[in-house]
């Protein structure tokens, strides 16, 4: 029997990992997109445990604290982190899983999961990253600069994944990262 196995898509904020996933997603029916918890607070448009889990910081750190959590991380002020059970259910009943992840998450992954397939997004240039998180608007001059520097410390990591694809046409990132995961 083959075990259903785990991918890690990492990247820098702005790069489109959200969408590619989604994607992949509905695509394929059968693979988990796993739904994090998060004490950051929704944007317009995100729903409670579709997006993420919003949640207090205090639950988050019970969460954590009871060993809840697969891996966990502050991004910029924040923690998030992927509910374990969830993902060992989708994997225990032979669904391929995917994590959509910042690096310290991913790294997280790596040591506890080696068998994990690790895959990091890469933004065709950095101007185009500027310019999506610009126009997303969903955060403040601060926070994307913010945003900014991180992604300039994680796009130094790439090395580390055994795959980086480059965000520039979305149907060919998403055929990739199918491809990746084994999906027909
Ligand atoms: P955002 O606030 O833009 O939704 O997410 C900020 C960063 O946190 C992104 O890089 C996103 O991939 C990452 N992130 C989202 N959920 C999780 C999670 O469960 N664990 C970790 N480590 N990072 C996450």
């Amino acid at each position: 029997m083959v075990l259903a196995r785990l991918t890690v898509l990492a990247g820098p904020s702005g790069v489109g990992k959200g969408t590619v996933a989604a994607l992949v997603a509905a695509r394929y029916p059968k693979v988990y997109l796993s739904v994090s918890a998060t004490t950051r607070a929704a944007r317009p448009g995100e729903a409670e445990g579709r997006s993420y889990f919003f949640v207090s910081r205090e639950a988050f750190e019970a969460a954590q604290e009871a060993g809840e959590m697969l891996e966990w991380a502050a991004y910029n002020g924040n923690l998030y982190g992927t509910p374990r059970q969830a993902v060992e259910d989708a994997l225990g009943a032979g669904r391929p899983a995917l994590l959509e992840i910042d690096l310290a998450g991913a790294r997280q992954v790596r040591r506890a999961m080696p068998g994990a397939r690790q895959v990091f997004l890469m933004p065709p240039s950095w101007a185009e990253l500027e310019r999506r998180l610009t126009e997303r608007g969903t955060e403040t001059d601060s926070e994307r600069a913010a945003r900014l520097a991180t992604a300039e410390r994680e796009i130094l990591a790439r090395d580390e994944f055994d795959y980086v694809l480059t965000n520039d046409d979305l149907d060919r990132t998403v055929a990739s990262l199918a491809a990746i995961m084994g999906l027909d």
